[in-house]
């Protein structure tokens, strides 16, 4: 098939289904400036000295070294000018006729929630949450970017710790435990821009007993054997390039 096909098809699933589910990583915001962590010009393919961007992501470089993880963090992770693009605008149009169950997205960008849908389970967490370690009081992201090293709290001067999931972190059960039923209630699951090489992330895929799995990614990905589509791709052009509204 060429690609207008693909994507004329990819249309028909969509326009026929009653229960979407979308499930996202880092290839869902490249096209908001965010770079992702797995291709060329990813993250990983930067250099870090001895570091590796999973060392210093992790929970214990954030515990022993916080002065060098916030400086990595706010460097290499936060992006708070970028915009959501037009794949996260038509999962909004698509949420808004009550066509799209939810939103599994591995991002942290938080571009799903501007671009203003509700039904967003971020398994990995959020840059926009952060919390003192010592009190729990809640901070904007703004107060992580002051510019002098280790955030600190207000109230009690405790270390402002950022919701992101770090490596050796456990995901919040309740987030799982929401977006493994939607999944496992969709009857068309969109995959779109994820190596689906983070664990337990990608184990989620095995929730979805639907119809039509579909995976919309530049490479291949661990999925394309079971999906009934499989678009290679820039998901914003893809996901932009469509309809919300089924044809008459
Ligand atoms: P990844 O970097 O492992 O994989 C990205 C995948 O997307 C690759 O297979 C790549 O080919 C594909 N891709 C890149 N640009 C694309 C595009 N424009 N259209 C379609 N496909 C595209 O990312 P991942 O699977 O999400 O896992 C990495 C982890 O990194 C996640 O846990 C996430 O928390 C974190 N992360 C988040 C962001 C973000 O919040 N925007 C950015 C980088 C990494
Ligand atoms: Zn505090």
């Amino acid at each position: 098939m060429m690609k207008n096909e693909m994507i004329s098809e990819l249309q028909k699933i969509i326009d026929k289904s009653r229960r979407i589910v979308f499930f996202g990583g880092a290839g869902v915001s490249t096209a908001s400036g965010i770079p992702d962590f797995r291709s060329a010009g990813g993250l990983y393919a930067q250099s870090f000295g001895d570091l590796t961007p999973e060392m210093m992501l992790s929970k214990s470089f954030f515990y022993l070294h916080p002065r060098e993880f916030f400086d990595f963090y706010r460097k290499y992770m936060v992006y708070p000018d970028a915009q959501p693009n037009a794949a996260h605008r038509f999962l909004y149009e698509l949420e808004k006729r009550d066509r799209l169950r939810g939103i599994v997205t591995q991002n942290i960008d938080g571009l799903h929630k501007k671009a203003g849908n509700r039904r967003v389970y971020e398994i990995h967490g959020s840059v926009h949450e952060n919390y003192c370690l010592d009190c729990n009081v809640r901070y904007p992201l703004a107060k992580i970017m002051e510019p002098d090293g280790i955030p600190r709290c207000d109230q009690c001067g405790g270390v402002i710790k950022p919701s992101v999931v770090l490596y050796g972190e456990p995901l919040d059960p309740y987030v799982c435990i929401g977006a493994k039923r939607e999944i496992s209630n969709a009857d068309t699951l969109i995959v779109a821009g994820t190596s689906l090489s983070v664990e337990p992330a990608a184990s989620f895929l095995e929730f979805f007993g639907g119809r039509h799995l579909i995976v919309i990614n530049l490479e291949p990905t661990p999925a394309d054997n079971s999906a009934a589509l499989v678009l290679r791709g820039e998901a914003a052009e893809i996901l932009g390039s469509l309809s919300a509204d089924p044809a008459e």
